[in-house]
């Protein structure tokens, strides 16, 4: 067969070259030394594997695995592992770097790594994808360990998976060690609130931008793409602070009601359906590009990479974009969003709330002890505060936008981590 050159993605950005340049933007203006910068501008480490996988028609289909730590200079790394069709190691890459800089923005003790496989979940069952995720477990137990690297959820895994890490890691120990890995169902030590923690410090940080805006959550409008656990959950929660949610979206379709949209009843239809929104009724169906120009305040993209690119960006019509998705936004998008005015809580402070309730439970499970919801979520909410007071007074401070704000923030601890660590 004739080898077929891929047609070229039309300014589409890889995620790790978007990462590079806000990296690099804000190491220049902080004067970061240049060794420093060549020590942080690569991963630590990357691994990749195959992992060969019985299925259950009998056939052997053979799936590729990654985890690349970025950096351990805070402690040990932390991030998600991330089932889905489009996982490449370019991508896994910028991921992991995003942790350490979200890590470093919250305040919390943490490296940052990022995991994968490349793999489409909603078209395996329920055992097939239990034997990838035991036999990624031992590909990888050499590098997953409570004090080393600590995997947690990310798209296309979630509570059961993270317990069969669990199980799996477990066994290969002789006995649990539940602190290995995060997102747990809460049976097996997971934390309260953390489900809805990325949802939740959305929220905490949109109304925290809303307020510098002088935008009324009461008379706030906002759309949200991407219906998943942090796009409902957001969605959700800003409604419950009193923003009207017009649009929500998933891969199943963007549905838009001028009235405000029912986020319970559109998280019940797309639990009752397979996990997709396709069909929701109350709600007129709009195109899916269409969700990010719609005229409302609040825009959160909560779906995947590179949505918001230097062909959008300008028909964008939202004061406030608060990014509940890992790298929604391209670099080239960057300026054109700034020039416009529309203020960007950038996705390593706006998302951090995850990794931050991650946190709390690694904390939990090494103490053995349990906490109440209300106490993870006051602690939770008053680091995204922190954070975001932190991030806005350097924008303030250096005249830049919260984007570049955050990344000196985070660069700026690392550095000096590393200075008084010293390097080899
Ligand atoms: N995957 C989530 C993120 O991108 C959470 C990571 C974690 O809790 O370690 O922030």
């Amino acid at each position: 067969m004739a080898y077929i050159e891929p047609a070229p993605l039309l300014d589409k950005e890889n995620p790790f070259e978007a990462m590079m340049t806000r990296f690099h933007t804000a190491s220049q203006i902080l004067g970061l030394e240049e060794e420093i910068y060549n020590v942080l501008k690569v991963p630590a480490r990357q691994v990749i594997v195959s992992l060969p996988i019985t299925m259950d028609d009998g056939s052997i289909r053979v799936f590729e695995g990654y985890r690349v730590i970025h950096s351990t200079i805070l402690g040990p790394s932390k991030g998600g592992i991330r089932f889905d069709p489009h996982v490449n190691i370019d991508e896994v890459k910028a991921l992991a770097a995003w942790m350490t800089w979200k890590c470093a923005v919250v305040d919390i003790p943490y490296g940052g790594a990022k995991g994968g496989v490349t793999c489409n979940p909603r078209e395996m069952s329920a055992g097939e994808i239990e034997r990838l995720m035991r036999a990624y477990t031992l590909a990888m137990i050499d590098i997953f360990g409570a004090d080393k690297d600590i995997p947690a959820p990310d798209m296309g895994t979630g509570p059961r998976e993270m317990a069969w890490l669990m199980d799996e890691y477990s066994r290969t120990q002789g006995m649990t060690v539940n602190a290995v890995v995060t997102g747990k169902p809460i049976v097996l030590g997971g934390s309260l609130g953390r489900t809805e923690a990325t949802g939740r410090g959305v929220m905490v940080s949109a109304l925290a931008a809303m307020e510098k805006l002088k935008i009324n959550p009461y008379k706030a409008t906002c759309a949200v793409q991407g219906f998943g656990n942090v796009g409902s959950w957001a969605a959700r929660l800003l409604a419950e602070r009193g923003l009207k949610v017009q649009a929500v979206s998933d891969l199943g379709g963007a549905y838009y009601n001028e009235n405000g949209i029912d986020i319970e009843a559109a998280v019940r239809y797309r639990d009752a359906n397979k996990g997709s929104l396709e069909g929701f009724k109350e709600a007129q169906r709009i195109s899916g590009g269409d969700i990010l120009t719609l005229p409302v305040d609040v825009l959160v993209p909560a779906a995947t990479e590179d949505v918001i690119t230097a062909s959008n960006a300008g028909k964008i019509q939202a004061k406030l974009i608060v990014e509940g998705a890992n790298g929604p936004t391209s670099s080239k998008a960057d300026s054109v969003i700034y020039e416009k005015g529309i203020s960007v809580v950038p996705d390593i402070l706006a998302n951090a709330g995850g990794v931050t309730v991650s946190y709390f439970e690694w904390v939990q499970n090494r103490l053995g002890y349990k906490w109440t919801a209300d106490r993870v979520n006051r602690r939770s909410d008053r680091i995204m505060k922190d954070a975001f007071d932190n991030v806005y007074k350097t924008a303030v401070d250096y005249k830049v936008s919260l984007r570049i704000a955050a990344y000196m923030v985070a660069i700026d601890k690392v550095a000096k981590t590393y200075k008084y660590r010293g390097g080899f």
